[in-house]
Protein backbone atom coordinates (compact mmCIF):
# COMPACT_ATOMS: atom_id res chain seq x y z
CA UNK A 1 0.00 0.00 0.00
CA UNK A 2 0.98 3.50 -0.70
CA UNK A 3 -0.05 6.80 0.53
CA UNK A 4 0.60 10.00 -1.30
CA UNK A 5 0.59 13.24 0.48
CA UNK A 6 -0.10 16.27 -0.84
CA UNK A 7 2.01 18.68 -2.70
CA UNK A 8 4.02 20.54 -0.45
CA UNK A 9 3.54 18.20 2.35
CA UNK A 10 6.27 18.11 4.74
CA UNK A 11 8.25 14.80 5.63
CA UNK A 12 8.33 15.97 9.15
CA UNK A 13 5.36 17.53 9.41
CA UNK A 14 1.74 16.95 11.85
CA UNK A 15 0.00 15.24 8.82
CA UNK A 16 2.79 12.49 8.90
CA UNK A 17 3.23 12.41 12.12
CA UNK A 18 -0.62 11.96 12.63
CA UNK A 19 -0.69 8.78 10.09
CA UNK A 20 2.42 7.25 11.70
CA UNK A 21 0.73 7.08 14.77
CA UNK A 22 -3.21 5.84 13.21
CA UNK A 23 -0.48 3.24 12.11
CA UNK A 24 0.74 2.08 15.35
CA UNK A 25 -2.48 -0.27 15.61
CA UNK A 26 -0.77 -2.32 12.90
CA UNK A 27 2.80 -2.72 14.45
CA UNK A 28 3.16 -5.51 11.79
CA UNK A 29 3.68 -3.01 8.80
CA UNK A 30 6.66 -1.15 8.41
CA UNK A 31 6.71 1.96 6.88
CA UNK A 32 9.17 4.05 4.76
CA UNK A 33 8.62 7.52 3.78
CA UNK A 34 10.13 8.68 0.87
CA UNK A 35 10.64 12.37 -0.46
CA UNK A 36 10.44 13.00 -4.67
CA UNK A 37 11.61 15.97 -5.72
CA UNK A 38 10.36 16.67 -9.14
CA UNK A 39 11.20 19.22 -11.66
CA UNK A 40 8.28 21.56 -10.37
CA UNK A 41 6.80 19.99 -6.62
CA UNK A 42 7.83 17.74 -4.06
CA UNK A 43 5.88 14.87 -2.80
CA UNK A 44 5.88 12.90 -0.23
CA UNK A 45 5.08 9.28 -0.32
CA UNK A 46 4.63 6.61 2.21
CA UNK A 47 5.25 2.90 1.67
CA UNK A 48 3.24 0.40 4.19
CA UNK A 49 5.13 -2.89 3.76
CA UNK A 50 3.44 -5.97 5.59
CA UNK A 51 0.09 -7.53 6.13
CA UNK A 52 -1.29 -4.39 4.96
CA UNK A 53 -5.03 -6.08 4.13
CA UNK A 54 -6.60 -4.82 7.14
CA UNK A 55 -5.76 -1.17 7.18
CA UNK A 56 -9.14 0.52 6.37
CA UNK A 57 -8.12 2.51 2.72
CA UNK A 58 -11.31 4.99 3.21
CA UNK A 59 -9.96 6.37 7.18
CA UNK A 60 -6.80 6.24 5.80
CA UNK A 61 -7.54 8.38 2.16
CA UNK A 62 -9.69 10.92 4.18
CA UNK A 63 -7.03 11.89 6.76
CA UNK A 64 -5.67 15.44 6.51
CA UNK A 65 -2.69 16.16 4.17
CA UNK A 66 -3.28 12.37 2.10
CA UNK A 67 -4.13 12.78 -1.78
CA UNK A 68 -4.72 9.20 -2.45
CA UNK A 69 -4.05 5.71 -1.04
CA UNK A 70 -3.16 3.26 -3.75
CA UNK A 71 -3.37 -0.52 -3.35
CA UNK A 72 -0.26 -2.50 -5.00
CA UNK A 73 -0.39 -5.23 -6.52
CA UNK A 74 2.92 -5.50 -8.63
CA UNK A 75 6.27 -6.80 -6.96
CA UNK A 76 8.18 -3.76 -8.17
CA UNK A 77 5.93 -1.44 -5.75
CA UNK A 78 8.30 1.79 -5.49
CA UNK A 79 9.06 2.26 -9.72
CA UNK A 80 5.31 0.71 -10.99
CA UNK A 81 2.43 2.47 -11.59
CA UNK A 82 -0.08 0.08 -10.66
CA UNK A 83 -2.39 0.18 -13.62
CA UNK A 84 -2.00 3.88 -14.28
CA UNK A 85 -3.04 4.78 -10.07
CA UNK A 86 0.59 6.27 -9.68
CA UNK A 87 1.88 9.52 -11.79
CA UNK A 88 5.56 9.59 -13.53
CA UNK A 89 8.37 10.50 -10.91
CA UNK A 90 10.95 12.46 -12.89
CA UNK A 91 13.46 14.29 -11.44
CA UNK A 92 16.05 17.16 -11.77
CA UNK A 93 19.77 16.53 -11.50
CA UNK A 94 22.36 19.30 -11.94
CA UNK A 95 19.97 21.74 -14.20
CA UNK A 96 19.04 18.69 -16.67
CA UNK A 97 15.50 17.39 -16.37
CA UNK A 98 14.26 13.86 -16.68
CA UNK A 99 11.11 12.49 -16.91
CA UNK A 100 8.54 10.85 -19.07
CA UNK A 101 8.18 13.79 -21.52
CA UNK A 102 12.06 14.79 -21.81
CA UNK A 103 14.72 13.88 -24.60
CA UNK A 104 18.01 14.05 -22.96
CA UNK A 105 20.85 12.71 -25.67
CA UNK A 106 23.68 11.04 -24.25
CA UNK A 107 26.66 11.11 -26.82
CA UNK A 108 30.54 9.68 -26.14
CA UNK A 109 32.83 7.03 -26.01
CA UNK A 110 32.45 3.52 -25.23
CA UNK A 111 35.40 3.98 -23.50
CA UNK A 112 37.58 6.64 -22.63
CA UNK A 113 40.80 6.50 -23.85
CA UNK A 114 43.11 9.59 -24.48
CA UNK A 115 42.78 13.17 -23.28
CA UNK A 116 42.64 14.34 -26.85
CA UNK A 117 39.66 11.62 -27.97
CA UNK A 118 37.83 13.13 -25.00
CA UNK A 119 38.16 16.60 -25.73
CA UNK A 120 37.27 16.31 -29.54
CA UNK A 121 33.92 14.94 -28.37
CA UNK A 122 32.74 17.25 -25.56
CA UNK A 123 34.15 20.33 -27.66
CA UNK A 124 31.17 19.24 -30.24
CA UNK A 125 29.02 18.56 -28.16
CA UNK A 126 29.49 22.14 -26.59
CA UNK A 127 28.95 23.29 -30.31
CA UNK A 128 25.87 21.61 -30.67
CA UNK A 129 24.55 22.91 -27.18
CA UNK A 130 24.32 19.22 -25.76
CA UNK A 131 25.03 19.20 -21.99
CA UNK A 132 24.71 15.50 -21.58
CA UNK A 133 27.51 12.74 -22.40
CA UNK A 134 28.88 8.93 -22.23
CA UNK A 135 32.10 7.96 -21.11
CA UNK A 136 33.18 5.11 -19.75
CA UNK A 137 35.77 4.56 -17.08
CA UNK A 138 35.27 1.10 -15.95
CA UNK A 139 34.45 -1.49 -18.83
CA UNK A 140 32.83 -4.97 -17.82
CA UNK A 141 34.74 -7.15 -20.79
CA UNK A 142 33.85 -10.36 -22.29
CA UNK A 143 37.73 -11.51 -22.30
CA UNK A 144 40.01 -10.92 -19.38
CA UNK A 145 42.67 -9.67 -22.05
CA UNK A 146 40.23 -6.94 -23.44
CA UNK A 147 41.17 -3.23 -22.27
CA UNK A 148 38.94 -2.84 -19.07
CA UNK A 149 39.44 0.81 -18.98
CA UNK A 150 41.41 3.58 -16.98
CA UNK A 151 39.50 3.18 -14.34
CA UNK A 152 39.86 6.31 -11.77
CA UNK A 153 43.11 7.30 -13.01
CA UNK A 154 41.28 9.07 -15.63
CA UNK A 155 38.58 10.33 -13.80
CA UNK A 156 40.44 14.12 -12.92
CA UNK A 157 40.94 14.95 -16.31
CA UNK A 158 37.69 13.79 -17.67
CA UNK A 159 35.76 15.77 -15.13
CA UNK A 160 38.27 19.02 -16.19
CA UNK A 161 37.55 18.37 -19.27
CA UNK A 162 33.44 18.22 -19.09
CA UNK A 163 34.38 21.47 -16.75
CA UNK A 164 35.53 23.06 -19.43
CA UNK A 165 33.18 22.47 -21.78
CA UNK A 166 29.67 22.95 -19.96
CA UNK A 167 29.11 18.85 -19.71
CA UNK A 168 26.39 18.82 -17.31
CA UNK A 169 25.71 15.33 -16.88
CA UNK A 170 28.01 11.81 -17.81
CA UNK A 171 26.71 8.29 -18.04
CA UNK A 172 29.40 6.63 -16.36
CA UNK A 173 29.54 2.54 -15.77
CA UNK A 174 29.74 1.40 -12.34
CA UNK A 175 31.07 -1.97 -12.03
CA UNK A 176 31.58 -2.24 -7.74
CA UNK A 177 30.66 -0.01 -5.07
CA UNK A 178 33.65 1.52 -4.60
CA UNK A 179 33.83 2.85 -7.89
CA UNK A 180 30.93 5.60 -6.42
CA UNK A 181 33.26 6.60 -4.13
CA UNK A 182 36.15 6.74 -6.92
CA UNK A 183 33.73 8.92 -8.86
CA UNK A 184 32.69 11.15 -5.95
CA UNK A 185 36.02 11.70 -4.74
CA UNK A 186 37.28 12.63 -7.95
CA UNK A 187 34.24 15.26 -8.77
CA UNK A 188 34.64 17.01 -5.35
CA UNK A 189 39.05 16.92 -5.69
CA UNK A 190 37.74 18.91 -8.77
CA UNK A 191 35.84 21.24 -7.68
CA UNK A 192 32.79 19.30 -9.10
CA UNK A 193 33.18 21.27 -12.79
CA UNK A 194 30.25 18.38 -13.85
CA UNK A 195 27.68 15.47 -12.56
CA UNK A 196 27.64 11.44 -13.17
CA UNK A 197 24.86 9.37 -13.70
CA UNK A 198 25.85 5.82 -12.77
CA UNK A 199 25.62 3.67 -14.93
CA UNK A 200 24.76 -0.22 -14.11
CA UNK A 201 25.23 -2.07 -17.35
CA UNK A 202 23.34 -5.20 -18.63
CA UNK A 203 25.80 -7.87 -17.47
CA UNK A 204 25.25 -6.47 -13.74
CA UNK A 205 21.48 -6.14 -13.94
CA UNK A 206 20.61 -8.85 -11.59
CA UNK A 207 24.03 -7.63 -9.63
CA UNK A 208 21.57 -7.03 -6.59
CA UNK A 209 24.53 -5.94 -4.32
CA UNK A 210 25.54 -3.35 -6.70
CA UNK A 211 21.90 -2.47 -6.99
CA UNK A 212 21.35 -2.09 -3.66
CA UNK A 213 24.66 0.63 -3.82
CA UNK A 214 23.65 2.67 -6.21
CA UNK A 215 20.41 3.21 -4.47
CA UNK A 216 21.49 3.44 -1.15
CA UNK A 217 23.07 6.93 -2.17
CA UNK A 218 20.69 9.78 -3.71
CA UNK A 219 23.85 12.13 -4.99
CA UNK A 220 23.60 10.37 -8.39
CA UNK A 221 20.90 9.60 -10.43
CA UNK A 222 21.07 5.46 -11.91
CA UNK A 223 20.69 4.44 -15.42
CA UNK A 224 19.43 1.04 -15.24
CA UNK A 225 19.93 -1.05 -18.40
CA UNK A 226 18.11 -3.88 -18.57
CA UNK A 227 19.37 -7.66 -18.70
CA UNK A 228 20.12 -8.63 -22.09
CA UNK A 229 18.74 -12.21 -21.32
CA UNK A 230 16.25 -11.45 -18.60
CA UNK A 231 12.25 -10.68 -19.44
CA UNK A 232 11.54 -7.40 -18.69
CA UNK A 233 9.48 -8.37 -15.50
CA UNK A 234 12.67 -9.69 -13.88
CA UNK A 235 14.36 -6.28 -14.91
CA UNK A 236 11.79 -4.31 -12.95
CA UNK A 237 11.66 -6.29 -10.38
CA UNK A 238 15.98 -5.70 -10.25
CA UNK A 239 15.75 -2.11 -11.09
CA UNK A 240 13.12 -2.15 -7.93
CA UNK A 241 16.56 -2.94 -5.30
CA UNK A 242 17.71 0.31 -6.29
CA UNK A 243 13.93 2.46 -5.22
CA UNK A 244 14.06 -0.15 -2.47
CA UNK A 245 17.43 1.49 -0.70
CA UNK A 246 16.00 5.37 -1.39
CA UNK A 247 17.16 6.10 -4.74
CA UNK A 248 14.30 7.09 -6.74
CA UNK A 249 16.41 9.12 -9.29
CA UNK A 250 16.35 6.26 -11.98
CA UNK A 251 16.30 5.68 -16.02
CA UNK A 252 15.57 2.70 -17.17
CA UNK A 253 17.28 1.38 -20.52
CA UNK A 254 16.69 -0.75 -23.51
CA UNK A 255 19.74 -2.01 -25.04
CA UNK A 256 18.90 -4.84 -27.09
CA UNK A 257 17.81 -8.61 -25.79
CA UNK A 258 20.44 -11.34 -26.46
CA UNK A 259 19.17 -13.45 -28.61
CA UNK A 260 19.90 -15.43 -32.16
CA UNK A 261 17.04 -13.95 -33.61
CA UNK A 262 18.67 -10.49 -33.65
CA UNK A 263 21.51 -11.34 -36.36
CA UNK A 264 22.58 -9.53 -38.73
CA UNK A 265 22.47 -7.22 -35.28
CA UNK A 266 24.58 -7.60 -32.55
CA UNK A 267 21.29 -7.79 -30.38
CA UNK A 268 17.47 -8.08 -30.87
CA UNK A 269 16.07 -4.48 -30.83
CA UNK A 270 13.60 -4.06 -28.03
CA UNK A 271 12.34 -0.16 -28.55
CA UNK A 272 8.77 -1.41 -28.73
CA UNK A 273 9.29 -1.95 -24.95
CA UNK A 274 9.31 2.04 -24.34
CA UNK A 275 5.61 2.31 -24.29
CA UNK A 276 5.37 -0.57 -22.30
CA UNK A 277 8.05 0.52 -19.73
CA UNK A 278 6.44 4.30 -19.83
CA UNK A 279 3.24 2.43 -18.47
CA UNK A 280 4.46 -0.45 -16.33
CA UNK A 281 6.73 2.21 -14.33
CA UNK A 282 6.82 6.33 -13.42
CA UNK A 283 10.49 6.22 -14.67
CA UNK A 284 11.81 8.54 -17.84
CA UNK A 285 12.79 5.84 -20.56
CA UNK A 286 16.57 5.56 -22.29
CA UNK A 287 17.30 3.70 -25.19
CA UNK A 288 20.40 2.61 -26.90
CA UNK A 289 20.28 1.69 -29.72
CA UNK A 290 24.64 1.24 -30.20
CA UNK A 291 24.25 -1.91 -28.09
CA UNK A 292 20.90 -2.97 -29.88
CA UNK A 293 22.47 -2.99 -33.36
CA UNK A 294 26.16 -2.84 -33.22
CA UNK A 295 26.88 -2.45 -36.57
CA UNK A 296 27.63 0.40 -39.10
CA UNK A 297 25.44 -0.84 -41.69
CA UNK A 298 23.28 0.99 -43.66
CA UNK A 299 20.18 0.38 -45.13
CA UNK A 300 19.47 1.35 -49.46
CA UNK A 301 17.99 4.39 -48.36
CA UNK A 302 20.86 5.74 -46.92
CA UNK A 303 20.32 5.97 -43.42
CA UNK A 304 22.53 3.88 -41.07
CA UNK A 305 20.18 0.91 -38.88
CA UNK A 306 21.81 2.52 -35.95
CA UNK A 307 20.10 5.76 -36.67
CA UNK A 308 16.82 3.33 -37.83
CA UNK A 309 16.35 1.94 -34.64
CA UNK A 310 17.09 4.98 -32.63
CA UNK A 311 14.33 6.29 -34.50
CA UNK A 312 11.73 3.59 -33.54
CA UNK A 313 12.51 4.38 -29.69
CA UNK A 314 12.30 8.34 -30.32
CA UNK A 315 9.00 7.94 -32.52
CA UNK A 316 7.60 5.55 -29.58
CA UNK A 317 8.01 8.65 -26.79
CA UNK A 318 12.03 7.74 -25.61
CA UNK A 319 13.17 9.75 -23.35
CA UNK A 320 17.12 9.47 -22.87
CA UNK A 321 19.05 8.05 -25.95
CA UNK A 322 22.76 6.50 -25.09
CA UNK A 323 24.93 6.35 -28.25
CA UNK A 324 28.68 5.83 -28.76
CA UNK A 325 30.29 7.93 -31.09
CA UNK A 326 34.64 7.60 -31.36
CA UNK A 327 36.87 10.50 -33.66
CA UNK A 328 39.06 7.58 -35.20
CA UNK A 329 36.64 4.25 -34.56
CA UNK A 330 39.43 2.44 -36.29
CA UNK A 331 41.65 3.59 -32.90
CA UNK A 332 38.95 3.05 -30.07
CA UNK A 333 39.84 0.44 -27.41
CA UNK A 334 36.22 -0.83 -26.95
CA UNK A 335 33.65 -1.28 -29.54
CA UNK A 336 34.83 0.66 -32.60
CA UNK A 337 32.75 -0.94 -35.61
CA UNK A 338 29.61 0.55 -33.77
CA UNK A 339 30.79 3.59 -33.14
CA UNK A 340 29.59 6.48 -34.96
CA UNK A 341 32.02 9.72 -35.85
CA UNK A 342 32.03 13.36 -35.54
CA UNK A 343 30.90 14.15 -38.59
CA UNK A 344 27.96 11.91 -38.41
CA UNK A 345 27.01 13.68 -35.16
CA UNK A 346 25.13 16.60 -36.80
CA UNK A 347 23.19 14.40 -38.86
CA UNK A 348 22.47 12.17 -36.04
CA UNK A 349 21.00 15.07 -33.78
CA UNK A 350 18.92 16.40 -36.90
CA UNK A 351 17.17 13.10 -37.52
CA UNK A 352 16.40 12.71 -33.70
CA UNK A 353 15.07 16.58 -33.91
CA UNK A 354 12.96 15.60 -36.73
CA UNK A 355 12.06 12.53 -35.33
CA UNK A 356 11.17 13.53 -31.72
CA UNK A 357 8.98 16.39 -33.69
CA UNK A 358 6.63 13.96 -35.12
CA UNK A 359 6.60 12.14 -31.76
CA UNK A 360 5.49 15.05 -30.03
CA UNK A 361 2.24 15.62 -33.20
CA UNK A 362 1.73 11.48 -32.86
CA UNK A 363 1.28 12.81 -28.97
CA UNK A 364 -0.69 16.04 -29.63
CA UNK A 365 -3.17 13.95 -32.11
CA UNK A 366 -3.82 11.01 -29.27
CA UNK A 367 -5.01 13.76 -26.80
CA UNK A 368 -7.16 15.22 -29.44
CA UNK A 369 -8.57 11.99 -30.52
CA UNK A 370 -9.60 11.22 -26.79
CA UNK A 371 -10.77 14.62 -26.12
CA UNK A 372 -13.51 13.83 -29.48
CA UNK A 373 -14.06 10.54 -28.12
CA UNK A 374 -15.38 11.77 -24.63
CA UNK A 375 -16.76 14.66 -25.71
CA UNK A 376 -18.26 13.92 -28.93
CA UNK A 377 -20.69 17.11 -28.62
CA UNK A 378 -17.78 19.78 -28.51
CA UNK A 379 -15.51 21.47 -30.18
CA UNK A 380 -11.74 21.28 -29.90
CA UNK A 381 -11.16 24.77 -29.21
CA UNK A 382 -7.05 23.87 -28.30
CA UNK A 383 -4.87 25.88 -31.01
CA UNK A 384 -4.33 22.64 -32.46
CA UNK A 385 -7.64 21.20 -32.79
C1 LIG B 1 27.93 0.48 -22.27
O1 LIG B 1 26.94 1.21 -22.40
O2 LIG B 1 29.08 0.90 -22.25
C2 LIG B 1 27.73 -0.97 -22.16
C3 LIG B 1 28.72 -1.79 -21.85
O3 LIG B 1 26.46 -1.34 -22.41
P1 LIG B 1 25.69 -2.70 -21.99
O4 LIG B 1 25.86 -2.84 -20.51
O5 LIG B 1 24.30 -2.43 -22.43
O6 LIG B 1 26.35 -3.81 -22.77
MN1 LIG C 1 30.18 -0.02 -25.89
Amino acid sequence: MIIIMKQDVDPEGPEISRIREFLKSFPEVMTRTSGIKGASRQVTEIYLIGPTHDIPLETLSHMPGVEKVVRVSNKYRQIGRHGGQLDQIGFTYNGINFNQDSLNIFIGLCAVDTFEHVEMIFSNLKKLGIATARMGAYKPRTSPYDFQGHGKECLPWLFELAGKYDIKVIAMEVLRAVHIEEIREALETAGNPTGVMLQVGTRNAQNFELLKAVGLQNEFPVLYKRGMGLSLEESLNACEYVANEGNRNIVFCLRGIKSGLGAPHRNLVDFAHVPVIKRLTRLPVCIDPTHSVGTKDQAPDGILDIFHASAEGVIAGANMILIEFHPRPELALCDGPQALTIPEMNHFIADTMLVRKTYEERRDLASRELFRQWHPDQQDLSPAG
